[in-house]
């Protein structure tokens, strides 16, 4: 939202909540209830200048005062496999972000990206190769919801937080997209239709549970002993494994949120029986006890080779082997779907190869 001077002294009118758009109108001398008038087209899409009942004299002191932009597609995959359509958006300082709109028997499911990039340092991972250049606002996380429902035709019900960027590393903006996705005049979008993934910033999970948003929390795992997951996840080593799953268990008794887990399998790495057989105790023992009784999940995701990155993904009877010693010490296991595999839907990956094409 910042590429010149101008955009960084106006106000971006998406990213506001509707008392804060009441007290913007009143500010510019308007009724208070042209914020209604406002509020429900611009979450729809219409910039304020195409709102009929707004008058000429708002149109012009928002024209002043305000910004209402939203992403221009950039780019638009749809796979023929599936139908998943994934987009490459660019925002309005020319940066990038992508987002994956997938569709369920039960509605349509967008991933979203939450930074440009991302200061995670996952060793897999795609969308942290040229680290982080910036958090997103609120309004650019609505705006790929926004553009990608009129781009289908159809409502979007379901919101994963699994793009580019860690979205516990964004807080603030991203506590105030899920009261905006969540407005009944807007979106309208349940929390419990919303998923947020984080590779395990403790002191934001803390955080987070003291919001009480009835949203899932999805924890990016991927190892079950710290040597491991220090080595593919820079994040574990100032908070380790016990840590993590600590602040779990507490989310879970402040929220009674089920939480559910991502475990990416890397051949070699962290796929074999013992891994599993780990998995399942430490879980176990962390979050269960005869008093509780958190139903656990953990969802297990064959890993997507990325060029920059040597790891190669487990072969299908070693994922199959994995769930099955997870079940079997109790605890539930799906082996993620692998949709939009024509498009190369994983997350960064787009917006890596454009990069790319820049240097090259
Ligand atoms: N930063 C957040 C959300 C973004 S990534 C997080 O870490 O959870 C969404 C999920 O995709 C995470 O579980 C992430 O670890 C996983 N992921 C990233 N790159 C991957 C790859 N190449 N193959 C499989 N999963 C990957």
């Amino acid at each position: 939202m910042n590429s010149d001077t101008e955009i960084i002294n106006k106000t971006d009118l998406l990213s506001l909540h509707p008392e804060e758009l009441e007290e913007l109108v009143v500010g510019l001398g308007e009724p208070k209830y042209r914020a209604k008038q406002l509020f429900a087209p611009m979450h729809s899409g219409t910039a304020p200048e195409q709102i009929s009942n707004v008058g000429k004299a708002l149109k012009a002191k928002l024209a002043d005062t305000c910004v209402y932009s939203l992403p221009i597609i950039r780019k638009k995959l749809v796979s023929a496999i599936d139908g998943t359509v994934k987009y490459l958006y660019g925002l309005s300082d020319g940066n990038s972000v992508e987002s994956v709109v997938m569709k369920y028997k039960h509605g349509n499911t967008i991933c979203i990206s939450t930074q440009v990039g991302c200061r995670m340092g996952c060793a897999f991972c795609a969308s942290t190769i040229g680290g982080k250049i910036r958090d997103l606002e609120p309004s650019e996380m609505l705006g790929q919801i926004i553009v990608a429902a009129k781009d289908i035709g159809e409502r979007i019900s379901n919101v994963v937080m699994m793009g580019i960027g860690e979205p516990l590393d964004n807080y603030d903006n991203v506590i105030k997209f899920l009261k905006l996705v969540n407005c009944e005049e807007g979106l309208n979008i349940g929390y419990r239709h919303i998923s947020l993934s984080t590779c395990g910033l403790v002191d934001k999970i803390q955080r987070l549970a003291k919001e009480n948003f009835p949203i899932t929390l999805s924890i990016s795992l991927h190892a079950s002993d710290d040597a491991t997951r220090s080595s593919i996840m820079p994040v574990n080593k100032k908070w380790s494994i016990d840590k993590l799953l600590g602040a779990c268990k507490e989310y879970y008794a402040t929220t009674g949120r089920r939480i559910s887990f991502e475990y990416t399998l890397i051949s070699g790495k962290n796929d074999n029986r013992d891994s599993a057989l780990r998995l399942a105790e430490i879980l176990n023992k962390a979050l269960r006890s005869h008093t509780d009784t958190m139903p656990i999940h953990v969802n297990l995701i064959p890993v997507n080779p990325v060029s920059e990155t040597a790891f190669s993904s487990s072969e299908r009877k070693t994922v199959e082997d994995f769930a099955a010693t997870l079940e079997r010490k109790g605890i539930r296991a799906t082996v993620r779907r692998t949709l939009g595999a024509d498009i190369n839907a994983s997350c960064g990956q787009l917006r890596r190869e454009e990069e790319r094409r820049k240097v090259t």
